[in-house]
């Protein structure tokens, strides 16, 4: 496993995560336990800012709050400067609670409701990205009944998609998101903003992909967008003041991988877009990285619990979660790396696949790790967990969900609090005629 931030084996050959000795932390929190190491998601912010402070753009850095959304990560991201794109009234709310300053908050989505899109006009968020015309019909009705008028960027599919290692350039994008740039989608979506005066059309927005590791497909869309302002200003006199070109910086998972500083992104970015564009009219250019601030700050401490070795197959070691706080591996495939954190310093021995303990046979959180001896009781310690762990976690078989704690300096915090199994049931009604009858007692 790869040891990000300020994780590193301590005197006592414990893996230590901001100070804390992670045995600690499980002896104090329990398990299974998120950690979050504080002062890396703040370095991942800072990198991405300082790196276009670096340039003569001018930009804005917005945190994907998707990748892991809660009240106090909220307040980190308004510490450091940086806007947050919320993609629900859920993400909304969250951040309106931590005292996000609307203003730097907008508004993603392909299916945004009315009561969404009402709330995100009554807190005053600083946009919309509007993705298909059935928003745009509904941003202008709403906007129109408040007398407002409602600033908006357009999301296009610009006919790239990034992968891990490598980008593709399909013609006409099959994709739920945004309005295709082949098509003439996007043109006809400016003409209708152009002619509203209720619509505030403030430029574009792409996203071509997540978990790339390479700057190629950023120079083609950059180079792909550029020719969509172009002809946006030829054919409408339209003036595109922002770009953003959305997410996707790659992270270490596991040690084969191989990310990119978020400054080698910012620094590609910033030379397509002085190429594309003269100096006059380069617009605003905005990213809005998820998972390369918060995952590799992520690290899940489990109990061991049974062990089942089949002669001649496999070894199996089950913990006390899996696919209902981590359901990355089941949903595609995504692969972790794991340590002993009480026996961090002992050599790896033996090749064992940690299962969850959920009721399905795809809850396996590992195939084929390299560990010390694995005995029951021991603290299994699962890295890069912190983007679409907790914000994909979920109830299935009842289970409560982890809590989360940062930590930082020697200190650790709970940030959310474990589920309880009365939480678990808080939702839940009986109806009347469902309840248990007493019985009388029979004279
Ligand atoms: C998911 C998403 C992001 C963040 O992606 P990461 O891979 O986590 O950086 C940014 N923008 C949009 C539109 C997204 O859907």
């Amino acid at each position: 496993m790869h040891f990000h931030g300020t994780s590193r084996i301590n005197e006592k050959g414990h893996l230590e995560i901001g100070g804390c000795d992670t045995t600690d932390l499980v002896r104090r929190w329990g398990t299974p336990l998120y950690v979050m190491d504080e002062n890396l998601i703040r370095r991942r912010m800072r990198q991405f800012m300082e790196a276009f402070e670096a340039t003569d753009l001018s930009f804005q850095v917005a945190y994907a709050s998707k990748a892991f959304s809660t009240l106090a990560m909220c307040r980190l991201v308004e510490e450091e400067g940086l806007f947050l794109d919320v993609v629900s009234e859920g993400e909304l709310y969250t951040a309106l609670a931590a005292d996000f300053p609307a203003e730097r908050i907008y508004f993603h989505g392909n299916n945004k409701t009315p009561s969404e899109v009402a709330r995100g006009l009554d807190a005053g968020i600083r946009l919309f990205v509007a993705d298909n015309f059935t928003e745009l019909h509904l941003l202008e009705a709403l906007a129109r009944e408040r007398g407002l008028r409602v600033p908006i960027l357009l999301r296009t599919t610009p006919g790239v998609e990034a992968h891990t290692h490598d980008y593709i350039q399909t013609g006409q994008e099959d994709s739920k998101f945004g309005f295709d740039l082949g098509s003439g989608q996007v043109q006809e979506a400016v003409r209708q903003c152009m002619e509203s005066d209720i619509l505030h059309l403030e430029g574009f927005h792409c996203h071509i992909g997540s978990q790339i590791f390479e700057v190629e497909g950023f120079r083609l869309a950059v180079a792909k967008m550029a020719e969509l302002v172009r002809h946006c200003r030829e054919q409408f006199g339209f003036h595109t003041e922002i770009l953003n070109l959305g997410g996707g910086f790659g992270i270490r998972y596991s040690e084969g991988d191989e990310p990119l500083e978020p400054v080698r992104y910012v620094e590609a970015i910033a030379q397509a877009i002085s190429q594309a564009f003269s100096e006059e009219e380069r617009p605003e250019i905005w990213l809005e990285p998820g998972r390369s601030i918060v995952g590799e700050a992520g690290t899940t401490l489990y109990e061991v619990g049974t062990i089942k070795e089949i002669p001649g197959v496999r070894k199996y070691v089950a913990v006390d979660g899996g696919m209902n706080d981590n359901l990355r591996p089941a949903l595609y495939q995504a692969t972790y790396e794991a340590i002993l954190a009480n026996k961090a310093d002992c050599e790896p021995e033996e090749t064992v696949s940690i299962a969850g303990k959920l009721c399905e046979t795809g809850d396996m959180l590992i195939w084929d790790a390299y560990l010390p001896a694995v005995e029951s009781g021991d603290v299994l310690a699962v890295g890069c967990t912190g983007a679409y762990n907790y914000s994909m976690a979920n109830n299935y078989n009842r289970m409560p969900r982890p809590a989360v704690v940062f930590v930082a300096d020697g200190r650790s915090e709970l940030v959310v609090m474990r589920e309880t199994l009365d939480d678990l049931i808080s939702q839940d009604v009986i109806p009347e005629r469902l309840k248990r009858k007493t019985i009388p007692a029979s004279s």
